[in-house]
């Protein structure tokens, strides 16, 4: 992998990550991921001669969404919005200058969102009262003009009765858990689980063992060695998501193919914050699909994936985080295990963040052996197809950025599809939320124009489909277009469970 001080030289200035980015074509002021990414990083190696210019670049830079669209969309693989972050966490060094309280203010926002398991502790604990105080829109007033936080009509945390049935779930004979983990100190690549000493014979029987289940087309079989470094492996696919349908079904149904698929499935459910604080039903729904397909997962809902410390400006507790979780994790990817979240951001984490962020073979041995659930579960058409039932009723399913980063928009699709009778619309512009970004005041105006585009696209097919409830995986752009369309969003799982389970 060519080294990041020097990728930019790759970039041919197409500008094709220009034309896809959310951000730039509603905000004229954001010059987008070419000048923030490859033409910064180009002005920050000429030192002193591009330094004016790079004064003017820095402060925009915290715009940027993170959707990974410009990513997804280079054709020469330049990681653009990893240039981004990396210019942006060095231009942290040196805060900018905002007033003394504004910023305080600020900060402990961030702080917040950065912990959403935190939150989630509290609010699930407290669901009755915590709902209410949050649906209050006198609150919501104060919160917006104390601390810049936008959060009307937010997720109601989960009360004790609905996660009941999860933990029920969890606890089941079926499924194991994983204890919590010891505590790992920050910079601990050097500490006692040192990631860049990972031992060759594990990382050859993983290669081997683990990752030769799944979607053929994504190498996953590749040694870490051999994978790209700092990338997601992706599925060439249609951004529309209409390209769907990668394997064929005399493929997916070979009985003998299945029959050592269905051999011993090694899977770790990573839950995630959603699942665990806000909507366990996904995770139950997930779970009994599995039950239904004779596997037997071990579960991880101990920790945040920690995303939300990286985009709020944490970068030590991130990379915390990403050692604790790795730290708990690496024994079940030794063993040949796969890990499956059903968050779109928790897999990304999995699959590219923590390897970008740590430099680490480990990190990049996780990556390998991540999942995204439709993906994982398009490797049980065959049965699924003999489960699900027809279901007479039109959805519009929504495709988020970080379903279309990892590749994986044919996989949710071809899943969807398994349903006789269903009627589908499909929709795949940015919600404009990005996870954490469009509950800030200051972005606000921009997270609500990047909306208007996806909610315009969702009233025409509304229309034609006469309905009104959106699927889309992940939880952040389910909240934004209940919020900005007024319709009922939910995870396809809900529906794939319904179709075959109930
Ligand atoms: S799409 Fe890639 S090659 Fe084209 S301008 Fe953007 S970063 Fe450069
Ligand atoms: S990550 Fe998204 S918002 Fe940021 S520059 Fe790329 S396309 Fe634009």
């Amino acid at each position: 992998m060519t080294d990041l001080n020097e990728i930019f030289e790759y970039c041919i200035k197409c500008s094709i990550c220009q034309s896809v980015c959310p951000v730039a074509a509603y905000d004229a002021g954001f010059p987008g991921p070419k000048i923030l990414g490859p033409d910064l990083a180009r002005l920050q190696a000429a030192g002193e001669a591009g330094k004016n210019r790079t004064a003017e670049l820095l402060p925009l830079l915290g715009m940027c969404s993170s959707c990974l669209r410009c990513e997804t969309a280079c054709p020469f693989d330049i990681p653009v919005a990893r240039l981004i972050r990396r210019a942006e966490q060095s231009s942290r060094e040196t805060p900018p200058t905002s007033l003394f309280f504004q910023g305080a203010f600020r900060r402990l926002r961030d702080k917040m969102l950065a912990h959403p398991e935190k939150l989630g502790r509290i609010g699930t604990a407290l669901a009755p009262l915590a709902n209410k105080l949050m649906g209050d829109s006198a609150v919501q007033k104060l919160l917006s003009r104390a601390l810049g936080l936008e959060m009307e009509q937010p997720n109601n945390f989960a009360s004790w009765k609905q996660c009941r049935r999860f933990i029920l779930e969890l606890s089941s004979s079926d499924n194991q858990r994983i204890a919590q983990p010891p505590a790992i100190s920050p910079g601990s690549e050097q500490s006692s689980y040192d990631n860049r000493q990972v031992d060759r014979r594990a990382e050859a029987d993983h290669s081997s063992e683990g990752c030769s289940g799944g979607s053929d087309e994504n190498n996953r079989g590749d040694s870490a060695e051999n994978a790209p470094r700092t990338r997601v492996v992706h599925r060439v696919e249609n951004q529309s998501g209409d390209g769907v349908a990668n394997r064929s079904d005399k493929q997916a149904c070979n009985p003998a193919i299945n029959r050592l698929r269905a051999h011993n499935p090694k899977l770790l459910y990573f839950t995630g914050c959603h699942v665990n604080f806000y909507q366990p039903e996904i995770g139950t729904a997930f779970l009994q699909l599995l039950k239904t397909l004779s596997i037997k997962p071990v579960i991880y809902n101990s920790h945040c994936c920690g995303i939300p410390l990286l985009s709020n400006g944490d970068r030590t507790g991130a990379h915390r985080a990403f050692l604790r979780n790795i730290q708990l994790l690496k024994p079940y990817v030794d063993q040949g295990y796969q890990l499956v979240c059903t968050c779109p951001t928790c897999s990304l984490a999995l699959k590219k963040f923590y390897a970008e962020e740590l430099e680490t073979k480990v990190a990049e041995q996780l990556a390998a052996a991540t999942y995204d659930y439709a993906e994982y579960l398009e490797n049980y058409i065959c049965e699924l197809k003999g489960l699900i039932h027809p279901v007479e009723d039109s959805f519009i399913f929504h495709l988020p950025c970080h379903t279309q980063a990892q590749g994986v928009s044919a996989a949710n699709l071809n899943l969807l599809r398994l349903i006789p009778g269903l009627k589908l619309g499909i929709v795949d512009k940015c919600c404009g939320q990005s996870g954490t970004y469009g509950y800030k005041t200051e972005k606000r105006e921009v997270s609500r124009g990047i909306s208007a585009s996806l909610a315009r696209q969702i009233k025409e097919q509304s229309n034609e489909l006469d309905t009104k409830t959106v699927l889309t995986p992940c939880s952040s752009c389910g909240y934004r277009i209940t919020l900005e369309c007024g319709v009922r969003a939910e995870h396809p799982l809900l529906l794939i469970w319904e179709a075959a389970v109930k």
